[in-house]
């Protein structure tokens, strides 16, 4: 059976497209033709510091983006530990396995 997890970690009220759209949900168990999606969003929705502040790289949407958070909520729930998903954000693969 399915359920939506929810994170409070990262809000979606510094982000006024999350904040109209709302969270994109997490079904757990977590799918495993998700968990690739999942790479690939926080790979491509990474940090960017700009003068006026960090942004998505992708989408310009204060980061993290709606799409940054999905994937790292689904990675996290598919049991990629936090240290993981921070050193594939930084190798910048979006095809990176995420079990090492
Ligand atoms: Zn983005």
């Amino acid at each position: 059976m399915s359920m939506i997890a929810s994170e409070d970690a990262m809000s979606a009220e510094a982000d006024p497209i999350g904040a109209v759209l709302g969270e994109l949900p997490v079904l757990t168990p977590v799918r495993t033709e998700h968990v690739p999606l999942a790479v690939r969003a926080v790979v491509v929705h990474a940090r960017q510091e700009w003068p006026a502040g960090v942004v998505c790289r992708n989408d310009r949407a204060p980061y993290p983006c709606r799409l940054a958070r999905w994937g790292r909520r689904v990675l996290l729930a598919a049991g990629v530990p936090d240290e993981r998903i921070n050193l594939l954000v930084a190798a910048g693969n979006p095809y990176a396995s995420p079990w090492g």
